[in-house]
């Protein structure tokens, strides 16, 4: 056990080139004097600073920028006997004064720096970008010396490839670039819908889905391999999806991919007229039905994802810096969780994911509807409701046993009274429908709503019930209003 971070879930990197013998040995020493103390694996960019000095590199996600969607208070959704090690960072950081050190956008690694000592790098930086730290300030003037001192670990953490922030970075064009867009910008009351991408490659259910809808809901969203479990790619259903008529938003999980790979998709998803990404970091590959593929950690995290796509399309340039005549136009989402960890916790992740590049959120679905406002509270406070457009996930619960399944799902609060109402319904069907109405309507009548996001699982032939019975505005299109 060390002694400031949860047990090291797996073990250090090491580098995958070799150094000199002495830097070897000095690496070995690094890593045992860490090791004892963060149960540091080496990552190669310690930003142990920016999070209360608990390695997070000790979460099974390897997540450098907050707590994923199935954080609780007790543990950790991937591994119960360990705690969440973001919610650790959180608690510790707030008892430290700390919590606005966590709004800054932490970069991915550096796999040429993975595992190799970053003691001696200190060094370096120190000498290559001029810094002088007097250590006498720290008695007599503590000011100049803490200005000095972050200044410094910046350089540290933060590559020049990156330049992670937390301020935030305002979309370069104010040009709707989608109708999703345009229907948010101006003012409507705008509904998505979700459709599940096919098990099988026979396209022609889902397409019918997206016809059926394509009147209630202004874009569908495709999820990409939810739960961690094979279906047909996001992208293939989007572009079915276009071409039936109606305009996709592609879920991008970080998971399943490296930074090449996803610089590589967005481009191709742009040039295919995909506008609208949904950035995801993705469920843990131990949800998926197996065998499971070898246990690293992610690449990226949504966050990252955010900061890199909105740099590839106001910056024109790819994370490398080579520069690109052609920018691709999007319009980027994230998703919530208002539910994971406390409201106050998750606010902070939102309001990163919004400085990053997120221009809309979509929210797992909304059952209690009490702590949904907390969340939303909990949003507002961090004046961020006038640079985001929130959508509030609902999800018609089809029968009882849908119930409880729903009630198991990591950063989904069912409250038991939903529970009973749906195992003694006479018709489980229509009492989902009669819940969700309910809960429609509540955050219709919500301050700080700019529309909802129907998830109906499998039974996306209900959405125009719901929407006509609900009296949710239908789309109002003008194709021509949206740059090509
Ligand atoms: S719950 Fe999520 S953020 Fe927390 S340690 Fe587990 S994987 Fe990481």
């Amino acid at each position: 056990m060390s002694l400031f971070s949860p047990r090291r879930y797996q073990p250090a990197y090491y580098p995958y080139t070799r150094d000199t013998l002495p830097v070897r040995a000095f690496t070995t020493f690094e890593r045992w004097a860490k090791g004892v103390g963060f149960s540091c694996r080496m990552c190669g960019n310690c930003i142990l600073q920016e999070t209360a000095f608990i390695c997070p590199m000790t979460c099974p996600k390897g997540l450098r920028n907050g707590p994923c969607g199935g954080s609780t208070p007790e543990h950790c959704y991937v591994d119960e006997t360990r705690p969440c090690t973001w919610y650790m960072i959180y608690e510790r950081s707030e008892k430290m004064g700390r919590t606005a050190r966590l709004l800054e956008v932490n970069a991915p690694l550096d796999g040429r720096k993975v595992g190799h000592e970053t003691w001696l790098d200190l060094i370096r930086v120190y000498r290559e970008k001029g810094h002088h730290i007097n250590p006498f300030d720290f008695v007599a003037n503590r000011g100049r010396f803490s200005e000095a001192w972050d200044r410094y670990f910046y350089d540290v953490r933060q590559p020049d490839w990156w330049l992670g922030d937390d301020k935030y970075h305002a979309p370069a064009s104010t040009e709707p670039v989608s109708e999703l867009e345009r229907s948010l910008r101006a003012g409507r009351f705008t509904v998505t819908g979700e459709i599940a991408p096919p098990l099988t490659a026979n396209v022609d259910p889902m397409v019918k889905k997206a016809r059926l809808i394509h009147d209630y809901v202004v874009a569908a969203n495709f999820t990409d391999n939810a739960s961690a479990t094979p279906r047909m790619s996001s992208l293939a259903s989007a572009v079915k999806c276009l071409e039936a008529g109606l305009e996709p938003v592609l879920q991008l999980a970080a998971r399943d991919r490296t930074r090449y790979a996803i610089e590589s998709e967005v481009l191709g998803a742009a040039a295919l007229g995909v506008r609208n990404i949904l950035c995801l970091t993705g469920d843990h590959l131990r949800l998926g039905p197996g065998p499971t593929p070898k246990p690293d950690q992610n690449d990226m995290d949504a966050i990252q994802v955010l900061w890199m796509l909105r740099r590839m399309r106001d910056d024109g340039i790819y994370l490398d810096g080579r520069e690109m005549k052609t920018p691709p136009k999007f319009f980027l989402g994230a998703a919530a969780s208002p539910y994971a960890a406390l409201p106050r916790f998750e606010a902070i992740r939102e309001e990163k994911k919004v400085n990053a590049g997120a221009q809309f959120i979509q929210t797992q679905p909304v059952f209690d509807f009490g702590r949904f406002t907390e969340w939303l509270e909990a949003v507002d406070k961090r004046n961020i409701l006038d640079k985001v457009y929130i959508l509030p996930g609902i999800i018609p619960l089809k029968s009882a046993k849908a119930a409880h399944l729903m009630a198991d799902v990591p950063g989904v609060v069912l409250p038991p009274e939903l529970i009973k109402r749906m195992d003694n319904a006479k018709d489980e069907k229509e009492e989902g429908v009669a819940i969700a109405l309910e809960i429609i309507e509540k955050l219709r009548a919500t301050k700080g709503i700019h529309g909802l996001h129907i998830m109906a699982v499998h039974w996306e032939e209900i959405m125009p019930r719901l929407i006509d019975e609900s009296g949710l505005p239908k789309p109002v299109r003008e194709p021509s209003a949206v740059p090509a």
